[in-house]
């Protein structure tokens, strides 16, 4: 446990208290709460218990991190890079176990988990490179020398979703400490397992106590505490657009910058030009992977029309060939959804009235199973054509050409990603262009690189993170002139 899990602990009785009073103020019954219940989605079995920070909790976290930032934003540029790397090689070290309680967290594949907790190591080691290449500039100015220098922020809260624990805390963490920031990182209730882990690595790798704090709790409790918090700089937020927006309006009101990934409805454009059936068989794994947890999901295909039925006959053996089962088992390819509530959500977009086209296979018995759903054909403004599903339901619409498919795929609030199926590398580049999307690929469903920039268009997000960029996001500039006469 890290001293940050030591501390919630030793504090739960004035946790309780002001919890108790926190439920008063506010008749919300959830602030009870002071222990959260971590259930394996694949079971429903109980996996672990984990302190919920009260806003106490949180005050007593941000003012260690903010005691512990001015050694850590003076430390030489070269340790700071040396104990980044260290942080890194403990990840490495601890892949295999990370991506173990990652299964049983999220119920996310071995594989897929084992990708993430080797995404967290490489994003972690990528930016243990900034910290010596942190440059300012020299501008040429009459009369003097004029420098740039890029200085941290302070404490940086860094918001993380149930989806990928492990990349998207990493992806806010590692360029905010290389920075020079202090860091707390909340992870969403349902899957703090890796995230104090993380934790852990970190003060092993020989990060000073209190640079990087891990806060388990609420959303509506410790989330928002952190928000509101008036020594935290910044706010790193992935999650949904609603809870997005709110974050946004709360850090406009104190003047800080705010970083949000949230939600998307993303197209994946299949032209009659393309090698149908390499696109075919790769759509399934566009939308379904984790479980179709994806932000990135590629949850509307549109087909040019004189493919389309040629289409859905080669992407119905595919759908049924999704390997849906025990996450645990090596070549599983989709395990369950994170929750009950969540797979109720995910069941409401399909009723009775639905128009279903085929689907997968899930298991039957514990577990909150949703099989593999490929919904055709459907009205433009079905709720399941429009609304961010969150789970492994797709949809399949026909294009009549080029613009159509634009203006198909750009009739959305969100712009995340998208995938461009054509053998016409102009088209490609066209439609690249045309769609309103932060992460586009071609031939290919990829939306995520460590070194390459990821966020949204419109209402998916604000700011970018990942690649070389991302460290703007947790820097000021300062700019001084020297006089020379
Ligand atoms: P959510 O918005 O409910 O929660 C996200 C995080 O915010 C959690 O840690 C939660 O505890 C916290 N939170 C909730 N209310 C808060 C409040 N009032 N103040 C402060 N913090 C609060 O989202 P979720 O259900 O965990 O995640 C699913 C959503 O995340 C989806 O909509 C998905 O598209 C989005 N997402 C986006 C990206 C991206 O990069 N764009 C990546 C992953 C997930």
């Amino acid at each position: 446990m890290t001293s940050a899990v030591h501390e919630t602990a030793a504090h739960d009785n004035t946790a309780h208290d002001n919890t108790a009073h926190d439920n008063t103020a506010h008749g919300n019954t959830a602030r009870d709460k002071t222990v959260h219940e971590v259930v394996n989605p694949a079971t429903e079995q109980v996996i672990a218990e984990v302190p919920a920070s009260s806003p106490q909790d949180v005050d007593a976290a941000v003012a260690r991190a903010r005691r512990a930032f001015p050694a850590w934003r003076d430390l030489a540029p070269g340790d700071r890079a040396r104990l980044l790397r260290r942080f890194a090689q403990r990840v490495d070290e601890d892949l295999e176990h990370l991506a173990q309680l990652e299964v049983a967290n999220a119920g996310h594949t071995i594989g897929n988990a084992r990708w993430e907790a080797g995404n967290a190591r490489d994003v972690l080691d990528y930016y243990a490179g900034a910290p010596e290449r942190l440059f300012g500039r020299q501008i040429p100015v009459p009369g003097g020398v004029d420098l740039t220098f890029k200085e941290p922020l302070g404490v940086v809260g860094v918001i993380a979703p149930w989806n990928f624990p492990m990349p998207i805390a990493s992806w806010g963490v590692a360029p905010a400490l290389a920075a020079g920031n202090t860091v707390l990182l909340k992870p969403a209730e349902l899957t703090p397992l890796t995230a104090l882990r993380l934790a852990e690595l970190a003060l092993e790798a020989g990060l000073p106590p209190d640079v990087f704090q891990v806060l388990p709790g609420q959303g509506a409790v410790a989330g928002a505490r952190l928000v509101e918090h008036p020594d935290v700089a910044k706010i790193v937020f992935t999650g949904s657009t609603a809870v997005g927006r709110r974050i946004a309006q709360q850090c406009a009101s104190r003047i800080i910058p705010v970083t949000l990934e949230l939600g998307g409805k993303s197209a994946n454009i299949v032209f009659a030009d393309s090698d149908l059936e390499r696109a075919a068989a790769s759509a399934p794994y566009a939308v379904f992977d984790n479980a179709g947890q994806d932000c990135c999901a590629r949850s509307r295909i549109l087909v040019e029309r004189s493919v389309y039925e040629r289409f859905l006959e080669l992407l119905e053996p595919a759908v049924a060939g999704v390997r849906v089962g025990d996450p645990a088992q090596e070549g599983a390819q989709m395990g369950p959804l994170i929750s009950a509530a969540h797979r109720e959500r995910v069941a409401s977009f399909v009723d009775d009235t639905t128009p279903i086209a085929f689907r997968g296979t899930a298991p039957d018995g514990p577990g909150f199973w949703y099989p593999p759903t490929v919904l055709a054909p459907i009205a433009p403004d079905a709720p399941a054509f429009t609304e961010e599903i969150f789970g492994p339901v797709v949809a399949v619409v026909p294009f009549e050409d080029e613009a159509d498919a634009v203006r198909i795929a750009n009739d959305s609030p969100y712009g995340l990603s998208g995938s461009i199926w054509t053998g016409d590398v102009g088209r490609a580049l066209r439609v690249a262009r045309a769609v309103e999307a932060g992460n586009l690929s071609v031939n290919s469903h990829s939306s995520v690189r460590y070194w390459t920039p990821f966020g949204g268009y419109k209402q998916s997000g604000l700011g970018r993170e990942l690649g070389p960029d991302a460290l703007d996001a947790f820097t000021e500039t300062k700019n001084v002139f020297i006089a020379t006469n």
